[in-house]
């Protein structure tokens, strides 16, 4: 397994659509990274750079040690896994897992047992024989991920490989490609749109917004110290409250809240217009000091409570695990800023 590295890497398609604009990024051997974010912001782009069936227009890319900035596609030691799964109609399961290999000077009998081996890695043992149009969409992916491992590539790439799964499949899918990726050490680089997805298969997790990148980081990170209100938005559920810096002392930052005051971890903001992000999983409310608000809506949802809160702050969501003795639509109730962990980010 090789890193992968890109120095201010833009890519311009025609005249002037920036599909990317001046990347920077390190992908550490072994590990599985995911460019995440909204349709449009340039992953796939980034991702088709990475296996060279799109060139740079500008900077440089580099697959372990060597610069492969110019190399074309069959020089690379990359594979990649499409959302439609490209495989060949006419041809059984083996024939397609053994497809690759062709090329690779490898015996029949060796091609044979690799493809095998490949088809046992996915959990395909025994459909060997049979043709795509037999299989399942899980299984015909199970295949295509099959097809890339056994090129034993440096680095392994998925465009959305799960887009034409329905949800239960998603989940199987994605928890087999995590173990395959960790059981062979694999370097991938794996785009999604969905945030979830990204937070259950990630070491880190690459935001990108609108040609560049947002923020980098483990999914723990991102979630709970997002580096503004598009990464808050973005990465799970979050409440985001317009609040004022009106002084910052060291690390922390006096911050208003209609008209309550709080302390918090400044995280780089100076004094002016800021958010609060509050995670409605973390939001507890409480006797004494915090936000006043009133119960607007409350959902029964099997496990946990929805609340809707109203107050002079705005609107947020909450849920509450706490089904035994929930609050009713009108109760007045405080959210305490202190014990709700809210993260102070810049506006986007
Ligand atoms: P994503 O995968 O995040 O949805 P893409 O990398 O496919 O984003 O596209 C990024 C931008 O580049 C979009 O504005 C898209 O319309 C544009 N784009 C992608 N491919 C091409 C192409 N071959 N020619 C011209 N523009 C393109
Ligand atoms: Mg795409």
């Amino acid at each position: 397994a090789a890193s992968v590295v890109f120095e201010n890497v833009t890519k311009i398609y025609g005249r002037n659509v920036v599909a990317v604009n001046d990347v920077s990024l390190r992908i550490e051997p072994g590990r599985l990274v995911t460019l995440l974010g909204p349709s449009g912001c340039g992953k796939t782009t980034t991702l088709r750079m990475i296996a060279g069936l799109e060139m740079a227009s500008k900077g440089r890319i580099l697959i372990g040690d060597k610069d492969v900035t110019t190399l074309p596609a069959t020089d690379r030691d990359v594979s990649m896994v499409f959302q439609s799964y490209a495989l060949f109609p006419h041809m059984t399961v083996l024939e397609n897992v053994s497809y690759g290999l062709k090329f690779s000077g490898y015996s029949r009998t060796e091609t044979r047992d690799r493809a095998m081996a490949g088809l046992s890695l996915v959990g395909l043992d025994g459909y060997g024989g049979r043709l795509p149009s037999e299989l399942s969409g899980g299984q015909q992916q199970r295949v295509a991920v099959a097809r890339a491992l056994v090129l034993e590539p440096e680095v392994l790439l998925f465009d959305e490989p799960l887009s034409n799964l329905d949800a239960k499949l998603r989940r199987h899918v994605r928890e087999e490609i995590r173990e395959i990726q960790q059981k062979l050490g694999l370097t991938v680089v794996y785009v999604t749109h969905d945030q979830e997805e990204a937070l259950a298969v990630s070491d880190e997790i690459v935001v990108m917004k609108n040609a560049a990148i947002a923020q980098i980081g483990p999914p723990r990170a991102l979630y709970d110290a997002p580096a503004d209100t598009f990464v808050a938005d973005f990465i799970g559920e979050a409440n985001l409250i317009g609040c004022e810096v009106l002084s910052v002392a060291g690390e922390m930052a006096e911050v208003a809240v209609a008209g309550v005051r709080h302390r918090l971890p400044a995280r780089g903001l100076k004094p002016g217009r800021a958010t609060l992000a509050l995670r409605p999983s973390r939001i507890r409310l409480v006797e004494g000091e915090g936000l006043a608000a009133t119960v607007e809506k409350v959902t029964y949802v099997g496990p946990r409570m929805e609340y809707t809160l109203a107050g002079d702050f705005g609107r947020i969501f909450a849920v509450s695990d706490n089904v035994d003795t929930p609050y009713r639509a009108g109760d007045a109730v405080t959210v305490g800023l202190a014990a709700s962990g809210p993260v102070l980010v810049p506006d986007a």
